[in-house]
């Protein structure tokens, strides 16, 4: 994939915004690359064109190609959809006893999860988990959850032979109530492929016990299959959150992507492999890059957008080494030191700044002031504001009237202006490469 896509690449070199036809070429490699992952077709499709819309016309980095800079933005916008609200590895489960309903095809994990969630509950936040299979069709499921509760330390519901899914999740409410459990777990059954009559099994426990949370469990292995799933579960029964299990396979985890565009229901946790500890927390950068299998590129991209925030850096410090430090440099400085937490958040992070940040607070030198100043700036000519000098009576009259202040107000700002210039002349001096060009990094 990568000889093919460098090849791509190499064909677009063209420099400045993206082009219509090199985000078109580029969205082609990486459509292939989606459905590599096993992303479904319907939504790698819906996904590629909402990037080609996000990515015309974007701007390209310098010394990368439109191509790298296609895959840097299909990257971020992977993380930005696979990202869903709330805290990822968090659960709604305060008012105890909380019921978590554990639903999935047969074979995805869910016994498994359910074993490892309850460990992570009990170990990480001390919760107090009862656990309860509602498998009546396989009685081996029933023991493999009980085996499982034995070895990580956690109760499951004493199995009665009779019983239906239903019966069993009144008693385990029972039982969560009258024990003081905090949390209860049910294991629901799964069928092969999705079924009217399991799907009415679970609306029917669902009902019973009104859970807190209701995490589908997929197989982060399967493909197409895996939207199927999340469709039926989500329509029918209502899901919370999804488990993806498996990704400790060779699998690029298209799935995740899957699941997120068709339920827009957040990835809580990836399952990593057998044994009780297996659980993770979703990260969307990790799992994003994994789909995608363009880390290089990505890393390239960002490594040249950091060379060149740095380039432009040093431009600048040469120029204020010579003396050179117009309205538009304060402008700039301004508009940044809003952007970092105001005056003292900048102040704060300039080694060496303690003590001027603190007479700048009591100068009373805050935020409103810095837009009052920054709208004196934009009152000015270009050439005003390139050529400080320029500034003569009259036209200090009419910039202060255009940003309906006084005069004075200008005066204090030109001053400024030819202070911080000096400081900067100073710095620019005494480090060459040293305090100023280290705070902009
Ligand atoms: P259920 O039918 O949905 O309850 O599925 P199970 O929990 O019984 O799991 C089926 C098989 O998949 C078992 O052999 C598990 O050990 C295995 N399994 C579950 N989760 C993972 C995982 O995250 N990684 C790997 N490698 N195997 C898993
Ligand atoms: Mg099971």
């Amino acid at each position: 994939l990568s000889d093919r896509l460098s090849g791509v690449f190499d064909r677009l070199t063209k420099q400045g915004a993206l082009s219509a036809d090199d985000v078109k070429t580029a969205l082609r490699e990486v459509r292939v690359a989606l459905l590599e992952a096993d992303v479904s077709l319907p939504v790698a499709r819906s996904f590629i064109k909402a990037v080609e819309e996000k990515a015309t016309g974007a701007a390209v980095t310098k010394s990368v190609t439109p191509g790298q800079q296609v895959v840097k933005i299909v990257h971020d916008e992977l993380i930005e959809v696979l990202k869903g609200e709330g805290e990822p590895g968090t659960l709604k489960i305060d008012n105890a006893p909380a019921p978590i309903l554990m639903v999935g095809l047969q074979g995805s994990g869910k016994t498994t999860t359910t074993g490892k969630l309850a460990k992570r509950l009990k170990d990480r936040e001390g919760k107090k988990v009862l656990m309860a299979s509602l498998d009546i069709y396989r009685p081996a499921a029933m023991d493999q959850l009980a085996v499982l509760g034995q070895q990580v330390g956690v109760d499951t519901l004493p199995i009665v032979k009779g019983e239906n899914a239903v019966q069993i999740a009144k008693r385990a409410k029972q039982q969560a109530m009258l024990g003081g459990y905090d949390v209860y777990m049910l294991d629901t059954a799964g069928r092969l492929q999705i079924d009217d009559v399991l799907m009415k099994e679970v609306e029917d426990v669902r009902d019973v016990v009104s859970p807190r949370e209701t995490l589908l469990v997929v197989d982060g292995l399967t493909g197409q299959v895996a939207v199927e799933v999340a469709e039926e579960f989500d329509g029918k029964i209502g899901i919370s959150g999804v488990v993806l299990t498996r990704m400790d396979g060779d699998g690029r985890g298209g799935a995740a992507l899957s699941m997120r565009a068709v339920t827009g229901k957040p990835i809580k946790f990836v399952g990593l492999g057998e044994k009780m500890d297996a659980l993770e927390t979703f990260e969307p950068e990790r799992i994003a890059g994994r789909i995608l299998g363009m880390g290089d590129i990505v890393a390239l991209v960002e490594k040249a957008q950091e060379t060149l925030e740095i380039e432009q850096a040093e431009r600048m410090m040469k120029r204020f080494q010579k003396g050179q430090f117009n309205f538009n440099d304060l402008k700039m400085q301004m508009e940044q030191m809003l952007k970092m937490g105001g005056m003292e958040g900048m102040m704060s992070m300039m080694p060496g700044m303690g003590k001027m940040a603190k007479q700048v607070e009591d100068s009373g030198f805050d935020d409103k002031v810095i837009r009052q100043q920054i709208a004196l700036i934009n009152s000015m000519t270009k050439k005003e504001r390139a050529n400080p000098k320029l500034l003569q009576a009259s036209r200090k009259k009419r910039i202060a009237k255009g940003a309906g202040m006084e005069v004075s107000d200008l005066n204090k700002l030109m001053k400024m202006q030819r202070q911080m210039g000096d400081m900067m002349k100073k710095m620019g001096k005494m480090g060459k490469g040293g305090m100023l060009k280290q705070a902009m990094r």
